[in-house]
């Protein structure tokens, strides 16, 4: 398969009012220019545009829809003075991030008419996400009328967990009936992190078993064994498991309902729990950012403290049954705006750890800040690596490879 084929690939993650685009060219290994469309189908809509190297650019534009936001977008990519191709037809295949893939895909796809009612499907288990996320699909389908399209699914790669992982203990005929069940998301990202650490670890990936964390906003971990996923802490939605900026993580579910019996509504609920807990519910400053959350802890305020504590204790909890569930593990892995950046939260993780062999280095851990590198001694008998993730790339990789299989067909 001659490179040249699918050399610059489109990857789109459409969203409900913003569409980001990244534009690379898989030949040269480089990203060209990526930017995103903000508040859609306002009139405050806005372009903000930046290729390889360059400062940001934003301007003010019409987007009344995704249509017209991509048709801006790909104005500026081939715009003669400030974008990077000569014209539109140089974009040889999009790929697109799709949020849920539910059990019917367990890898990225060609997007097809039955593909696209598939993503329609998945949508009663992504209701504010899958919907966007076909909305930019058809935007790329009208702008680029003959280029393949693909979709990346932040669950695929999840799909490989075993059945007793995946299965909640509750009455069988809801997971026969509605199909609850784990799905984990963060797919993408995990993905890309274990392919890099096989590169940093110099070790196939078949012969590796890691624990990666993904730790942003949204925060996910993974075990991972000879490149199959045996269990990752989100659930059915993205609100379980780890305590995040605004999201509550694992609770005793019972909790919901004695908030209803209280008189509280499922809306106000679920607001709650998905938009008004996690750090932010507990950390005293109303943040759900961690470098507030660690600010404010360097202060000495108690609360500040005790909610990175708690990020700690429930992060190496699960990453202490990984390590157990996968007989050892070659290394944790850190990545995401936490995981990459915050040396306190990396602190607070693995300080929990030492029954594990895990020794951090606090000059390394102090000195590592979006670079790739390991944060744990040279003589630490569980590694403990970060490394900067690139769900774009990783959603072009996937791009390329699909399509390539297809044309080999
Ligand atoms: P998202 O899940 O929205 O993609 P990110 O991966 O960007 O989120 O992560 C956002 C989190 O990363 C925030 O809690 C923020 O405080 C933290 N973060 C980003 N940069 C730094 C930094 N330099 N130091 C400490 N924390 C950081």
């Amino acid at each position: 398969m001659p490179l040249k084929k699918f050399d610059k690939i489109l990857v789109i993650n459409s969203g409900s009012s913003s569409l980001k685009f990244t534009l690379f060219s898989m030949s040269s290994k480089t990203m060209l220019a990526k930017g995103l469309v903000e508040r859609i189908g306002t009139p405050n809509a806005n372009l903000v545009y930046q290729r390889d190297g360059e400062p940001k650019m934003t301007q003010g534009i019409a987007a009344e829809n995704h249509g017209k936001a991509l048709a801006m977008a790909c104005k500026m990519l081939a715009d003669p003075e400030l974008g990077v191709i000569k014209s539109l037809r140089e974009v040889n295949a999009i790929g697109h991030r799709v949020v849920h893939g539910a059990e019917e895909f367990s890898d990225s796809v060609v997007i097809t008419e039955d593909v696209k009612a598939s993503i329609k499907r998945c949508a009663d288990l992504a209701p504010l996400h899958n919907p966007a996320n076909l909305d930019g699909v058809v935007a790329c389908e009208t702008v680029f009328p003959n280029v393949p399209n693909v979709a990346v699914f932040d669950t695929a790669f999840h799909q490989s967990m075993p059945k007793h992982a995946f299965m909640y203990a509750i009455p069988q005929k809801f997971y026969d009936e509605y199909r609850i069940r784990k799905y984990g998301f963060h797919g993408t990202s995990h993905k890309f992190v274990m392919l890099a650490a096989a590169e940093h670890l110099k070790k196939p990936v078949e012969e590796l078993s890691l624990i990666t964390c993904h730790l942003g906003n949204g925060s996910s971990i993974a075990a991972i064994k000879g490149g199959k996923v045996l269990d990752t802490s989100m659930g059915m939605t993205p609100l379980a498991g780890l305590i995040m900026g605004t999201r509550c993580g694992d609770i005793d579910p019972a909790i919901i309902f004695f908030l209803a019996r209280k008189g509280l509504s499922v809306d106000e609920i679920d607001n709650a729990l998905n938009k008004r807990s996690g750090l932010m519910g507990i950390n005293g400053i109303d943040s759900g950012d961690m470098r507030d959350t660690v600010n404010a802890a360097a202060q000495g305020k108690a609360a500040a403290e005790n909610a990175l504590n708690m990020f700690g204790h429930r992060t190496a909890f699960y990453i202490g049954g990984y390590y157990s569930l996968l007989g050892g593990a070659d290394a944790i892995i850190f990545t995401g705006g936490i995981g990459e950046n915050s040396a306190p939260a990396r602190r607070a993780i693995l300080s929990r750890l030492e029954a594990l062999g895990c020794k951090l280095d606090e000059a390394k851990n102090k000195a590592i800040m979006g670079t790739a590198g390991a944060i744990t001694t040279d003589t630490s008998k569980l590694p403990a690596v970060v490394i900067p993730t690139n769900e774009e790339l990783m959603i072009a990789r996937e791009t390329f490879r699909v399509l390539s299989e297809t044309v080999k067909k």
